[in-house]
């Protein structure tokens, strides 16, 4: 009866997006305001309950689970202001990436850059570091500069650009340093994008390698070991052309366009608002892996995963995804102090994929590849040590705001406790 009058549900089953993560928190709320949330995060901090947030679960990573208090903050969601001059936007939690864009475009603003979904939450989004692709373009974690949550006190704290020290931890903490109920970033003027798809075979990539990343805004590639490839991810291929060691490649530059004449939704050519170039669909599920490595190096390792590919993996036929993000400051940031190069693996959901998958991570263990947190990886303590150089700096920042480590959970402690 209790849990039904405080908004509090029981024999929940959640379950991520790619349906490799499932578990049953004890107790769950989605509170319709600030004062709700407030107080069941207050409730359990009083019963000792451990407490995580989910955003949209597009995470493939134990990061949400809790066998205390799951929230969801579907209901802390919308953009809440916006600063022209100043270039800001300040938004609730639970906000999705996607609704950021008419709002922002009515301000004159958008987001700096985007992924290649805009489904999950800002929150979400943030607490992973989640990036698009440009080689002078840094990840949404780098854009906050500001965040408001509850601490591991119960107490509301605004972390702001007056406290860089914290502002780092905040920007990527897995959800570590508390409840996340608003943040702001910083964003651009509105801008226009032209598309360009094109599908090189893999020697011309390879030649272009230095070139194409900074000749445009976004270069990217979706590179196919087999003719199969590009299909499981329902990729726009010509008819007939063989897409074997070919990639899907994307280039996004600045358009200078008048609307509604100078749109163009011709797919491979597409102009438009930036928010509406950025998003793909993915029909089908799948999990990830993905590892960041320095940018000088990043032709290196992607040689290294091809031949694995070709050699050990034949038939694992999902496309290889690169694509390279700016350097920021964020503690345990991928990015942090260092331009990195970024491959993606992406494997069947529901087939046992480790072996594939272990193997990768020895390939690039070498080049210092950093993780995804928000997608498959190994690292251990051990390694973050030597990843992260700010490692002891952000823990101690997570000790002050959660003294009785609230927020960790299983897949956590090891890393961060
Ligand atoms: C199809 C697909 C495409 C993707 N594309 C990209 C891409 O292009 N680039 C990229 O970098 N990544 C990409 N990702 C990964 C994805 O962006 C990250 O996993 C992201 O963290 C997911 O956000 P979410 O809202 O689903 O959060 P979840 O996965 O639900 O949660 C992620 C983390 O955020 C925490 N969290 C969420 N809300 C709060 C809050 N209010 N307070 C505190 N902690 C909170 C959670 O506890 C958890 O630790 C993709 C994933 C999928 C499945």
């Amino acid at each position: 009866m209790s849990g039904i009058r405080t908004g509090l549900k029981r024999g929940i089953v959640w379950q991520n997006w790619g349906e490799n993560q499932v578990f049953s928190p004890a107790q769950y709320a989605e509170p319709s305001n600030e004062a709700e949330l407030l107080a069941v995060v207050r409730r359990a901090i009083a019963e000792g309950l451990s407490v995580r947030v989910a955003g949209t679960g597009h995470s493939s990573t134990p990061l949400v689970q809790t066998g205390g208090l799951l929230l969801s903050l579907k209901h802390l969601s919308g953009v809440t202001g916006t600063d022209v001059t100043r270039r800001r936007a300040r938004a609730l939690a639970g906000t999705p990436i996607s609704a950021f864009g008419d709002a922002l475009w009515e301000a004159g603003l958008a987001l700096s850059n985007q992924g290649d979904i805009d489904k999950q939450t800002i929150a979400g989004a943030i607490a992973t570091g989640t990036h698009g692709s440009g080689s002078g373009l840094a990840s949404f974690s780098a854009a906050v500069r500001y965040v408001r949550l509850i601490d591991g006190n119960g107490d509301v704290v605004e972390i702001g650009e007056d406290d860089l020290d914290v502002l780092r931890a905040a920007q990527v903490s897995l959800g570590s340093l508390g409840v996340v109920i608003e943040v702001e970033l910083e964003v651009s003027p509105k801008y226009h994008l032209r598309e360009t798809i094109t599908y090189p075979h893999v020697d011309e990539l390879i030649s272009g390698w230095d070139v194409n990343p900074d000749a445009h805004r976004h270069f990217s590639f979706l590179w196919c070991p087999t003719d199969g490839g590009a299909e499981l991810f329902e990729l726009p291929t010509p008819a007939g052309r063989p897409m074997a060691d070919r990639a899907y490649t994307k280039v996004y530059d600045l358009a200078e366009i008048r609307e509604p004449e100078g749109i163009d939704t011709t797919e491979g050519h597409r102009a438009d608002r930036s928010y509406r170039i950025y998003p793909d669909g993915f029909g089908r599920i799948f999990n990830e892996l993905e590892y960041f490595v320095p940018r000088e190096q990043g032709l290196d390792a992607f040689r290294e995963i091809r031949e694995l590919i070709h050699r050990k993996y034949p038939n694992e036929t999902y496309p290889v995804e690169v694509r390279w993000v700016a350097a920021d400051d964020a503690y345990l940031s991928q990015q942090y102090k260092r331009d990195n190069t970024v491959i993606t693996i992406t494997v069947t959901a529901g087939t046992d994929y480790w072996g594939y998958l272990s193997d990768v991570d020895a390939v690039l263990q070498p080049y210092n590849a950093r993780p995804h947190w928000g997608k498959l990886h190994f690292t251990t303590r051990a390694r973050m040590e030597q990843m992260f150089p700010e490692l002891d700096r952000f823990i101690g920042i997570r000790k002050q705001f959660d003294p009785g480590g609230l927020f960790l959970n299983d897949h956590l402690r090891p890393l961060l406790g």
